[in-house]
């Protein structure tokens, strides 16, 4: 029986791709239905609602952004991704004997199924499975060593020496982070923390202190599009093996217990982060970054999930289905 060819997911001309990234500006700068902006973390409640940016880094071509995409805001839970990415380069699949890889379906900062799970979080993205990600990491050296090889790693990704840390707001969820703290303190009586608590906790409010615009972080996420190629860098090079888990990863838990939705929805590979940000991944063809602080009950950005619903639905951008499928 004759085979059909596999189908592939194009890329599309940019000026068409700049007049949507336009169109869905526009639409968002409208909008009333906006979201929260998250105060649990005191030094992100300041940031103004009124604001979205979109930028999408193709494979092969120049960034192409629209509205306030050159704006750098806290990429909190994205940074997620850089640090999975970083352990599974230094330590390879050791690491998923501390750190399971199934969706949660529970909040991004539940205690109840660690509990129950003996202190081994369901997947490196809830904040107790990124906690264990940065013990891992931060064995053999200080907090600080560690978080400046990540704040390195995220630059080096990116392509770009302006990336920095928002020492306010890594202070901010240091003084009011207690849920952090009880996830790690219980992982530690676990034996799933093996520093001490404090260690892998500064790494991690650190790096989700990273600030980055939307045409950085599409920069900083290209590997996972482009087959793990780091701007041309052959020794900086992800490997394959790596860029397929994370997509993995990212698919089935990158919005916690909406993430079933988000692959509804869109259905790319995809991390939010309460700062208002989400990472999206069009495997060979783009990577997608979008922001509005504003949030959902679920703690996604209102516009940014909708600006890839229709990103996704304009550019037939999918890895469930090509464009002109129907
Ligand atoms: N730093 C945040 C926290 O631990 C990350 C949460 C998120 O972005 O989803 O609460």
């Amino acid at each position: 029986m004759a085979r059909s060819a596999p189908v592939m997911i194009s890329s599309i001309d940019p000026i068409e791709l700049q007049a949507i990234l336009d169109r869905i500006a526009g639409t968002m700068a409208a909008a009333t239905e906006r979201g929260r902006v998250a105060d649990y973390i005191p030094e992100l409640a300041d940031v103004a609602n009124d604001r979205f940016g979109i930028a999408v880094v193709p494979v092969n071509g120049e960034a192409l952004v629209a509205g306030n995409a050159d704006i750098a805001f806290s990429v909190q839970s994205i940074s997620k991704v850089f640090t999975l990415t970083l352990a599974l380069e230094k330590f390879g699949g050791a690491i998923w004997e501390r750190v399971g890889r199934e969706p949660s379906g529970d909040p991004f900062n539940s205690i109840v199924q660690l509990e129950l799970e003996h202190g081994v979080p369901r997947n490196p993205f809830i904040n107790a499975g990124a906690i264990v990600i940065a013990d891992l990491l931060v064995d053999g050296q200080t907090p600080h060593e560690t978080v400046q090889e990540i704040l390195t790693y995220c630059r080096q990704l990116a392509n770009d020496e302006g990336i920095n840390i928002d020492q306010d707001v890594a202070r901010s969820e240091e003084r009011t982070g207690f849920r952090n703290v009880a996830l790690a303190s219980f992982m530690r009586a676990e034996g799933n923390i093996r520093a001490p608590v404090g260690h892998p906790l500064d790494v991690y409010f650190h790096h989700c202190a990273i600030a980055m615009s939307c045409r950085q972080l599409a920069a900083a996420g290209r590997y996972l599009a482009a087959a793990g190629d780091v701007h041309g860098d052959d020794a900086r090079r992800v490997s394959m093996s790596c860029v397929r888990r994370i997509n993995a990863v990212m698919m089935t838990c990158g919005h916690y217990d909406a993430s079933g939705e988000f692959a509804f929805r869109v259905g790319l590979p995809g991390k939010s982060g309460v700062g208002g940000g989400i990472l999206g991944i069009v495997p060979g063809v783009a990577s997608i970054a979008a922001w509005s602080p504003g949030l959902n009950a679920k703690g996604s950005s209102v516009l940014a999930s909708r600006a890839f619903e229709e990103l996704a639905k304009a550019t037939g951008w999918s890895v469930f289905g090509a464009p002109g499928q129907g």
